[in-house]
């Protein structure tokens, strides 16, 4: 089956893997719902890119991955677009680092809501259009920390394991109506964000960009190498596709070897 004609909805898609995801969805057919946070002009600027690049119809949904009410009615407003929604991708997350006794309990609840809540109730909005048409691939950008821990990260640690047991629980309840749940689990991936704290670091540890990215960055990663966002988005179109209609309830790292250790 193509996903032509089909539509998919990923949060947190105005940067970085989301973004990749919801353009490598769009090259396959789909319409798409793109959302997130950004400057108004840039959005739009990408949106209006995804159209001229793949000549899909694509749409933004600025809904706050906080506010459960916003997100059902994304959902809703993506059924009454474009006639249905057959792909959601629970992608969009933030991180905050520190001690858990010096842990602002705001930026707890704010990871716990956006981390991981937000799939549930993205899921609990699409669940029944995917149920009554027979067919829906969810997918949720999990991490390596959802299989694994390191310190300071507690909050975003805890939502990533819960989005793996919240995979499996859906997996479980949707098996028989055509809809596969899983989720994906890189290690570091090469974004903006990571390149741009290289010269910071090489300047404080007195090491080349090689050995900031080698022993600092990627001390984790075996392989020394950044996971790529195309490389994320071509799983994500695998898992939609019919070749992976048995694969559900999975966890599956794309992570250069960190969680084999
Ligand atoms: P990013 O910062 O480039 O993208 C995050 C997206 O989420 C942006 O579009 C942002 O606007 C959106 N967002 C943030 N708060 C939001 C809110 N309240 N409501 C709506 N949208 C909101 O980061 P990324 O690296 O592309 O991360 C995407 C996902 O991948 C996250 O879930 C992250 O935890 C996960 N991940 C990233 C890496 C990595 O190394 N970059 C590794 C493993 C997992």
């Amino acid at each position: 089956m193509s996903l032509k004609a089909k539509t998919a909805l990923v949060t947190g898609s105005t940067s970085g893997i989301g973004l990749a995801i919801a353009r490598a969805l769009a090259a396959e057919g789909c319409n798409v719902v793109i959302n997130g946070f950004g400057d108004p002009a840039a959005i739009e600027a990408e949106r209006a890119k995804i159209e001229a690049d793949f000549g899909v119809k694509a749409a933004y949904d600025g809904a706050d991955m906080t506010d459960g009410a916003a997100i059902a009615a994304m959902v809703a407003n993506a059924e009454k677009t474009f006639g249905s929604l057959d792909i959601l991708v629970n992608n969009a997350g933030i991180q905050h680092v520190a001690p858990i006794d010096e842990f602002p309990v705001d930026k707890w609840n704010q990871i716990l809501a956006i981390n991981l809540s937000s799939a549930f109730h993205a899921m609990r909005a699409a669940i029944p259009g995917m149920k009554a048409r027979k067919w829906g691939r969810i997918i949720s950008t999990a991490s390596a920390h959802s299989l694994v821990a390191s310190p300071f990260k507690s909050a975003y640690v805890s939502a990533k394991h819960g989005i793996a047991g919240l995979t499996k629980t859906a997996a479980l309840e949707v098996a028989t109506h055509g809809v596969t749940v899983n989720c994906i689990s890189p290690g570091y991936v090469w974004t903006p964000l990571v390149e741009k704290q290289i010269p910071d670091t090489m300047a404080a540890r007195g090491m080349t960009k090689e050995q900031v990215i080698s022993d600092v960055l990627l001390e984790a990663q075996p392989t020394k190498e950044f996971v790529t966002v195309d490389q994320v988005a071509s799983l994500a179109v695998y898992l939609c596709s019919d070749a992976a209609s048995q694969i559900t309830g999975a966890n599956l790292s794309i992570d250069g070897g960190w969680t084999a250790e």
